[in-house]
């Protein structure tokens, strides 16, 4: 390829690449090819000066940011780091650096993946937080860094003016637990620890970024006034005096000693709360700093060295399928024990039956593993030549290797999901799906005591959850008397629900809110509902085929009629209580077709429904009458096939009156 053609495709896509991850906290490659393909960019530019353009990346600091926020100028700039990938470009830096200054120490520190910030105080008390944005202008984020506990609010000792630097990360833990309760609630994950803690320090409500737990790392002290330091050694004791959290760092001058450092830190980065993304390498001394001094975008005076994702090979000894608590089937590769990146790796995630077919990945194989600062190492590829004799490729199982329901792929995705009603690995997210507030809406029964009932074997399946006493309430963990009562009577209480609630609160797949509303109003009663066979379901507008099938799948099912017996016994409520005008067409079935004058087919079927009747889309034996208007075509001929007797409009509004 044409070096200006490579040039441009570098640029586009580390422009687009950079909109996303900067102004909508997502990603479309790693960190760490980003800033490969950054460095062949900056590489070729160097070669071919003459083709730098004003819009290549190499020319700004930072991005442009969402504007949501107050600018905030930062009279120290926040600088960018240059990128070195290997042992040979820290030992160049160190030589160059050693020409000017023959003595030199080194801060060597965890460069920890997270979000920069400048955190201003006046006369020792927080006044003012941003992000770094370009590097000279950021956001303004006080109000949200205010919700940060690692961030001290005041300051023992009052100078006029201290601003420190410092990453704002959401711990790993934090990360996966907030994860398991969005994978509860059925929401979307966060991708990794860096973008949400970017997300929540950008939410516009503070209460939001509050329950998301963010952590503080300071690590430099951009402006003290009424204060000296020689080194950045002083200077970080100095805040951690003040109260700050700080990245601890080891002091070194050997280039070998700071090599070993690198990768001692890179060994152990799973021990650390945050996640690393390379190592920092930064001269010591404040004044030999500014001698060096800074180009457009970096300091000359430190690197950042990036751990490429450590690869090896092991065996692929099997493939054990969990299910999640969505119903998600989701394979894992069992491995040979292999060492990486500092932990020892037993699994690694296959995603999906579709990323197994790609990779055509089977169990016997020799597969490369790699592990880039996520928590579960992923499958690179199959060494082919390594493939043992008979081996075949893979497929998920047909049943749930949990509950042994049937298992269906999704309409719209990878995902193969089973079908189970009440499959155990699903309890859990069911009955919180059960409780919730657009479902049965009962107060006080949260995932948390949910998940309490379930394990303390109280509640397996949703019916349970009725036959629960105060005393069974009250021995759960942060359960006084008064909210144990309180918990008991709202499920009491929902036993009066509409029978909407019930149908949605059921979760069958594809019966949303509306749709449960739309099948209350028509059935009138969960028993009707349940006998609906699969035409009566599908000639209700909003509901296709597939839901259909769902449903009659979920309804036939002998663990949902089980379930379904044991809430009608507690007494919850099955019929619809929308007014209903009288009973004259219980037991009738209508067909309309045709173009009826005066209303629509559905306001004709809403009148027959608030008398008791149903409407259907089909002719059958069981058909009461058919109203037809103009134009009636095949179902006319079937009902006189039938001998079912044909009503015009006329004589339908007669039956009204
Ligand atoms: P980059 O964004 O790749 O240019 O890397 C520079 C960023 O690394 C800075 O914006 C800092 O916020 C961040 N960083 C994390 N840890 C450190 C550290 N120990 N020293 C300096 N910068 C750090």
């Amino acid at each position: 390829m044409d070096y200006r053609e490579e040039m441009k495709q570098l640029r586009d896509t580390l422009n687009e690449n950079a909109r996303l991850y900067y102004t909508l906290d997502a990603s479309t490659m790693s960190d760490y090819e980003y800033d490969r393909l950054y460095r062949r960019l900056q590489d070729l530019e160097r070669q071919h000066p003459e083709e730098i353009t004003p819009d290549s990346p190499t020319q700004r600091v930072g991005d442009q940011t969402l504007n949501d926020f107050a600018e905030v100028m930062h009279p120290v700039p926040l600088e960018s780091l240059e990128d070195v990938f290997d042992g040979d470009e820290v030992r160049a830096f160190l030589q160059k650096v050693r020409e000017t200054l023959p003595q030199a120490a080194y801060s060597v520190e965890p460069k920890v993946d997270g979000l920069s910030v400048a955190l201003e105080y006046r006369n020792g008390v927080f006044y003012q937080g941003a992000t770094r944005g370009n590097g000279r202008v950021g956001e303004d984020v006080t109000e949200n860094l205010r919700t940060i506990r690692s961030i001290p609010k005041t300051l023992p000792e009052k100078l006029p003016r201290l601003i420190v630097r410092g990453e704002v990360y959401m711990a790993r833990s934090v990360f996966e637990e907030i994860n398991e309760r969005l994978e509860l609630e059925g929401k979307t994950l966060m991708a990794n620890p860096r973008n949400a803690a970017a997300g929540s320090l950008r939410q516009k409500d503070p209460r939001i970024c509050a329950q998301r737990r963010l952590d503080i790392a300071v690590f430099n002290l951009q402006l003290a006034e009424g204060r000296d330091f020689a080194t950045h050694t002083e200077s970080i004791a100095y805040l951690r005096e003040q109260g700050f959290p700080t990245i601890p760092h080891a002091l070194l001058s050997d280039a070998d000693d700071i090599l070993r450092e690198i990768d001692r830190l890179g060994d152990t980065r799973m021990t650390f709360p945050f996640d690393i993304d390379g190592a920092v390498v930064k001269l010591n001394d404040l004044s030999d700093r500014d001698i060096l001094g800074s180009t457009a975008k970096c300091p000359k005076w430190a690197v950042a060295y990036k751990y490429p994702p450590e690869q090896k090979a092991t065996k692929l000894k099997n493939i054990v399928v969990q299910v999640g608590r969505t119903g998600v089937l989701t394979p894992k590769a069992e491995l040979e024990p292999v060492r990486l990146a500092g932990t020892t790796v037993t699994y690694a995630t296959l995603h999906n039956q579709d990323y197994i077919t790609q990779k055509d990945i089977r169990i016997g194989d020799t597969v490369i593993v790699q592990k880039a600062g996520e928590i579960i190492p992923e499958i690179v590829e199959v060494v082919r030549q390594e493939r043992p004799a008979g081996t075949k490729p893979y497929c998920l199982p047909t049943v749930c290797p949990v509950c042994g329901a049937p298992v269906a792929r999704d309409a719209d995705g990878a995902a193969i999901r089973c079908t189970g009603a009440e499959c155990p690995a699903q309890l859990l997210r069911n009955l919180t799906h059960f409780a919730g507030r657009n479902a049965m809406d009962i107060d006080g029964l949260g995932p948390a005591v949910l998940q309490q009932l379930v394990e303390a074997g109280l509640v397996a399946n949703a019916a349970d959850l009725y036959d629960l006493s105060v005393q069974d309430m009250a021995r759960l963990e942060r359960m006084g008397e008064k909210s144990a009562q309180n918990a008991v009577n709202a499920i009491a209480k929902s036993k009066e629900n509409d029978l909407w609630r019930l149908i949605y609160a059921l979760g069958i797949r594809q019966v949303g809110e509306k749709a449960a509303k739309v099948i209350a109003a028509h059935f009138g009663s969960y028993d009707d509902f349940a006998s609906a066979s699969m035409e009566e379901l599908v000639a209700i507008d909003d509901i296709g085929e597939v839901t259909a099938e769902y449903i009659r799948a979920w309804v036939n099912s002998p663990q949902s009629q089980d379930l379904m017996a044991r809430l009608k016994a507690a007494g919850v409520n099955m019929v619809c209580k929308e007014e209903r005008l009288d009973n004259r067409f219980a037991g009738m079935t209508f067909v309309l077709t045709g173009a009826l004058e005066r209303f629509t087919r559905d306001e004709a079927g809403e009148m027959i429904e608030k008398r008791g009747g149903k409407s259907s889309g089909s002719v059958s034996k069981k058909t009461t009458y058919v109203v037809a208007g103009e134009n009636a075509g095949s179902k006319l001929r079937k009902a006189q096939e039938l001998h079912i007797p044909v009503l015009t409009e006329e004589e339908f509004l007669d039956l009204l009156k």
